[in-house]
């Protein structure tokens, strides 16, 4: 994913490509991800004026990733809104400006290479729900015996927290039994 920023046209450049697996293990590593049940593809126009390039379009997965609640597979679609402009890297930290153009992330460029990886895994990381569902009410697994509680009703409820006994003792009866000299 990596473009030679003098080779970008005038009238831009339109990136419209699956991820490759390799790109796709990458952003997804660390995850529980079932690779064999996952895909990405990216659809960018780059556009460059003078030394910023505009990047915008779209990130598209889904990703297969057990069920929080039943660990049963489920899956997790993603279309993540892509709006970036690379500036120009001049060894200099950039300066917080007010940023006119909301909704819009900043990145780097050496000044030969566009490269789009990193920032399709970043997209892609942070876009996968933390806590995935099989299906919106899905019950999850019972935590007293352990049933898939969408398959059958075992009438179990969680076990109330207990209050901690030791609260409510004297917090000086361990003295009682010392002696002064
Ligand atoms: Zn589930
Ligand atoms: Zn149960």
């Amino acid at each position: 994913m990596r473009y030679k920023i003098k080779d970008i046209p005038t009238e831009g450049l339109v990136v419209d490509q699956a991820l490759s697996a390799e790109l796709l293990t990458e952003a997804l590593d660390g995850m529980d991800a079932d690779l064999g049940r996952s895909a990405a593809a990216v659809r960018l126009d780059v556009s460059k004026v003078q030394d910023d390039v505009f990047v915008r379009g779209s990130v598209k997965a889904t990703i297969g990733v057990p069920c929080a609640a039943c660990l049963k597979p489920a899956r997790a679609d993603v279309d993540v809104p892509v709006k970036m402009i690379f500036r120009l890297d001049e060894g200099e930290p950039v300066a917080e400006e007010d940023d006119p153009l909301e909704d819009t992330d900043f990145g780097v460029h050496d000044g030969k290479w566009l490269d789009l990886a990193p920032m399709i895994r970043e997209l892609l990381i942070l876009s996968v729900p933390m806590s995935p569902r099989c299906k919106e009410d899905c019950k999850g697994l019972c935590v007293v015996c352990g049933q898939d509680r969408n398959l059958n009703d075992c009438g179990h409820r969680a076990p109330e927290l207990e209050v901690e006994p030791d609260n409510k003792k004297n917090p000086f009866a361990a003295l009682k039994g010392i002696k002064l000299e």
